[in-house]
């Protein structure tokens, strides 16, 4: 998971300081000092380092008093804030025309995910109900062209090309005319990559952005490469401007310095984030919902998004209010791991749930293929027990074992980590409570 190292070095400082009841400046700033180490270690810029580490102890030794927070809470809750605000504090969405055409100029190197992102852009919009122009222009990569042909017809959209043999600047235009003519609301223009900035490819992008005036500049790295992503996007805006990042990979095991430092360096924002290879991997950028996952603090809403999507909405509430008022019984879980198989890989959706990230799941190794023993098990269960698992002893577990075709150590297993997990998400419901009341008091 992305941010891992991260979300567990936070998360250990502040659950130190979470239980306390009284905190002096010293306990403050002893724990400043491990989230600063965490930070550098994630490979966050060090000048963004040292004005988060300045801002948050001030505050926090400063005189912010809630009374419904506990000092440890309220520690927390400005670490959260912080966070958010590096990272942009709202959502930042994609500018539309007022004239269509929509112009989107996508810019990146070579290797970031570019040509990919492209489609899955094509693909949100045409969701949001745009009639989207896949643009070719990247004439150099051999291959390039056909990659973006084959993303647009995955993606049932419309595709621009006049080959490899004319201008970028000239293919621009004419897609912009072919847009016009065909009703086409946005081009999304996939430009040509390199490995590493040079002049000519600067010029070329200038050339472009200089005759078709492009609503939106958007540019495309690749979190997994770190302070690089940070310098790339730093030239990118100096040399071209940019309107936005699409931050690509964040499924991979990227230690988060990128998505951390980005917008703190370039003023500008990160709009999506790339989850993974397939089309429908791309996500909004949420710096809140970030910002609480690296706390650990779960990210109910990305969830309930991502259920809304691939379940009905009436099934989503449901879940929404179960997890919000800890009802989560066994007969949920299973009709939830059902649901959650058309929502993709297992590991992305548990780091979205409060109070699990991948390391507390490690000892549960709930992996695909354990979903199914898990199933088997809840399956094995009778209503009641489902319902209220306090009532499953040891007979029980055996029989429970015996039907599901497994071992009393794994009916126990799944019985304690879902104890836990329920655990967990009260701790959360309690905390997220108390961060409300603390913010209407304020
Ligand atoms: P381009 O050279 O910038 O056009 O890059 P491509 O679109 O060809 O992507 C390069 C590689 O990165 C491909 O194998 C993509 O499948 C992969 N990729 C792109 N975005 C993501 C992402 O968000 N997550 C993961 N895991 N892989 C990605």
């Amino acid at each position: 998971m992305a941010f891992e190292g991260l979300a567990n070095k936070l998360q250990e400082t502040l659950k130190k300081l979470r239980g306390s009841g009284k905190l002096s400046e010293k306990d403050v700033k002893e724990a400043m000092r491990e989230v600063k180490m965490a930070l550098l270690e994630a490979d966050v810029n060090f000048k963004v380092v040292k004005d988060f580490i300045a801002k948050v102890t001030e505050r926090a030794v400063g005189h912010e008093v809630m009374e419904s927070l506990t000092p440890g809470q309220q520690v927390i809750k400005i670490v959260n804030d912080e966070l958010t605000q590096l990272m942009g504090s709202t959502q930042s969405k994609i500018v539309f025309s007022p004239k269509p055409p929509t112009i989107i100029m996508m810019v990146g190197l070579q290797g970031a995910g570019k040509t990919t992102t492209c489609g899955k852009l094509a693909l949100n919009l045409k969701k949001q109900g745009k009639n989207p122009l896949l643009v070719a222009c990247d004439i150099y990569r051999p291959a390039a062209i056909k990659q973006l042909n084959v993303v647009a017809n995955q993606v049932e959209v419309d595709f621009f090309t006049i080959g490899d043999k004319a201008k970028p600047v000239d293919i621009c235009k004419a897609a912009v005319e072919h847009a016009v003519k065909s009703g086409n609301d946005v081009l999304i223009i996939d430009t040509a990559g390199r490995l590493h900035i040079n002049e000519e490819l600067m010029d070329e992008l200038i050339e472009i952005k200089e005759n078709i005036k492009p609503t939106e500049i958007m540019l495309v790295v690749d979190s997994m490469t770190g302070q690089d992503a940070v310098n790339v996007a730093e030239s990118f805006n100096e040399k071209l401007g940019l309107d936005g990042i699409i931050l690509t990979k964040l499924d991979g095991d990227t230690r988060g310095g990128s998505a951390l430092s980005i917008k703190a360096v370039t003023g500008k924002p990160i709009k999506f984030a790339g989850m993974g290879e397939k089309m429908t991997d791309l996500e909004p950028f949420y710096p809140d919902r970030m910002a609480s996952r690296i706390l650990g603090m779960g990210d109910v809403l990305s969830l309930i998004e991502k259920a809304q999507a691939s379940i009905d909405e009436k099934k989503a509430r449901e879940l929404e209010k179960k997890i919000r008022t800890q009802q989560f019984t066994f007969e949920d879980f299973l009709d939830q791991l059902q649901q959650m198989k058309n929502m993709g890989p297992l590991s992305q959706i548990v780091d979205m749930i409060p109070g699990m990230n991948a390391s507390k799941l490690k000892g549960m190794e709930i992996d695909d293929k354990e979903l199914i023993k898990v199933e088997a098990i809840i399956n094995s269960m009778t209503k009641k027990e489902r319902l209220d698992p306090s009532i499953i002893n040891g007979s029980r577990r055996k029989r429970i074992a015996m039907g599901s075709g497994t071992t009393i150590q794994d009916v126990n297993r799944v019985i304690k980590n879902f104890e836990q997990t329920r655990k967990m998400m009260k701790q959360f419901a309690d905390m997220e409570k108390g961060i409300k009341k603390g913010k209407k008091k304020l």
